[in-house]
């Protein structure tokens, strides 16, 4: 099978190093595989996503060398393929329409308990209040969750590999954890369509793509990613989950912090060798 990874960035704020490390190492991976490199647009999210930020992406990484095959995959594009995931999903019991605002989210979770996770890598662990509403399947305009504990049961055991060099090896998803710590996972958004979860595993097996390079903050939800894969019949990549870029004080780089926008090291005269450089990597 061909070597294919990808980068997939969400068009709302400007590539920072993290980005430009990531973009970087998945590139140098594919050509040092001869496979290939692709680009993906995530920019579900609408009301946060901005052409000029889509724009800035491509000039930025071209800027920095890097080429991708074309055409350039955008989730805006694709609603079509995550509604027949989603219906699969509902076509298998496994959904529920979630009405919950998040003070009831809240209000139902109770004061929080020793030993009881309350938030999980897609956020508060929802508490399941709404999980025997029925589910039709044309519903839009309301939050779908996924029913964790059903369809857990339906899947046998479940395993993935990691490549990358924070947790080398194969994991085997222990599933009384993941009920305790993920819980039951947006599918669809109220008003937004696919949630990011299900758009990036649809995404990913539609695209080809055999290894995931992306950051450690996106480790705790590949159990979630797995678990799709299989409910969805779809191919399990590897994974490499690169660890993350940091400021001096040990801070994580975001979005928002304008400062260190690759853009901002161009507009100061910066060389895309100087990129490389602060990012550690080989020139
Ligand atoms: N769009 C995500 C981000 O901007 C990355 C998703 C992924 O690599 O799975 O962080
Ligand atoms: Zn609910």
């Amino acid at each position: 099978m061909t070597f294919k990874t990808r980068f997939a960035p969400s068009p709302t704020g400007p590539l920072h190093l993290g980005h430009a490390y990531s973009a970087l190492l998945a590139y140098r991976q594919a050509k040092a595989e001869g496979g290939a490199f692709l680009l993906r647009i995530e920019d579900i999210d609408q009301s946060r996503s901005r052409p000029q930020w889509e724009a800035q992406i491509y000039d930025d990484l071209q800027w920095l060398g890097l080429d991708w095959d074309t055409p350039v995959m955008r989730q805006s594009d694709r609603t079509p393929a995550y509604q027949s995931a989603l219906q699969r999903l509902t076509d298998m019991g496994l959904t529920y329409p979630c009405t919950c605002r998040r003070a009831d989210i809240e209000a139902a979770a109770g004061a929080p308990q020793e030993g009881v996770p309350q938030f999980g890598p897609d956020g508060r662990i929802y508490p399941g209040t709404c999980r025997d509403k029925e589910q039709d399947g044309t519903q839009t305009d309301v939050a779908i969750r996924l029913n964790l504990s059903k369809a857990l049961t339906q899947l046998g055991e479940l395993t993935y590999t990691e490549v990358g060099p924070l947790h080398t090896g194969t994991h085997k998803i222990n599933k009384n954890n993941m009920l305790s710590n993920v819980g039951d996972v947006i599918l669809q958004r109220k008003g937004m369509g696919s949630s990011y979860h299900l758009s990036v595993v649809v995404d990913d097996a539609d695209q080809g793509i055999t290894q995931v390079t992306r950051g450690a903050d996106l480790w705790e939800a590949t159990e979630i990613h797995v678990v799709l894969q299989k409910l969805l019949g779809l191919s399990t990549p590897k994974y490499f989950h690169h660890d993350l870029i940091r400021d001096e004080n040990g801070k994580r780089l975001a979005k928002r912090d304008d400062a260190r926008a690759i853009a901002t090291y161009r507009a100061e005269g910066a060389q895309p060798q100087d990129i490389v450089k602060m990012i550690c990597l080989e020139p």
